[in-house]
């Protein structure tokens, strides 16, 4: 059976940068077996209620401004799967969870960034659910738990957020540059956390983890991994793909749950 993934998605850019999250994004399609299907929780859809895409095939949504033009350029025209949207949709209502389809949206770029660097070839159904900021990582787990019958079905179930994301201190830093204390400290105190299967902690996180709120000024972009570890079941295997940093506070990890 298919792990699940949590994926830190990065900058926009980084389909165009050489950088150590790129190359393991690059290789990651060839190190699973071929998906039949990819659904993704992405940091970048927040609706009230959940939502699944259900569309023929995904347009490219540029949803970044200011970006050199030769992003907006890049595409991503993979295939919908609306029968399998049905089915998501069936089992979130299982587990009281009610949802709805929408018939027009494609694929944000924390879908569609690092799945171009994955699964280059773009032929791969793929379907986006929705992201509900304001229900916590609770929620969020529920929503991954209630998606898991679709693990055994080929469907590869997607986390796509950042480990660490508080963009007020980016400050035209060079990606490379030195990480800051508090953002290594956190993303520790989480990788033990995760490693550990320390559930109670994981959700906690908030008050927990040290520097969780500075880390994560809104946590929009860490609930797409308790999607991923509730997708995954407890006593799943964590397994830690790849650990790296941008920009100073960036964090740029990845992780599979077994
Ligand atoms: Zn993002």
């Amino acid at each position: 059976m298919l792990p699940t993934l949590f994926l830190s998605h990065g900058a926009p850019t980084l389909p165009l940068m050489e950088s150590p999250a790129t190359r393991f994004l690059r290789g990651l399609g060839a190190t699973l077996e071929r998906p039949r299907a990819i659904v993704v929780a992405s940091a970048h859809w927040e609706t009230h209620q959940p939502e699944v895409t259900a569309v023929a095939v995904n347009d490219t949504i540029h949803d970044f401004y200011g970006f050199p033009k030769a992003l907006y350029e890049l595409t991503y025209p993979a295939p919908g799967d609306p029968a399998l949207a049905e089915r998501a949709l069936g089992l979130l209502a299982e587990a009281g969870l009610p949802a709805t389809l929408d018939t027009r949206r494609g694929l944000d770029h924390g879908a569609w960034v690092p799945l171009l660097l994955a699964w280059p070839d773009h032929d791969i159904p793929v379907l986006q659910v929705s992201i509900q900021s304001h229900l916590g990582p609770e929620h969020h787990e529920k929503l991954g738990a209630a998606l898991a019958p679709l693990r055994a079905e080929g469907v590869l179930l997607v986390g796509s957020g950042s480990f660490t994301h508080d963009l007020r201190r980016f400050r035209g830093q060079p990606v490379d540059a030195p990480v800051q204390p508090d953002v290594t400290e956190f993303a520790t105190w989480m990788d033990f956390a995760i490693r550990e299967g320390r559930n109670e902690d994981l959700l906690a996180y908030r008050k927990r983890a040290p520097h969780a709120v500075k880390n994560h000024p809104t946590d929009e972009h860490l609930l797409p991994l308790y999607v991923a570890l509730g997708a995954a079941g407890p006593g799943a295997r964590p397994e830690r793909l790849h650990s790296s940093a941008q920009f100073s506070m960036l964090r740029m990890d990845a992780y599979a749950f077994h």
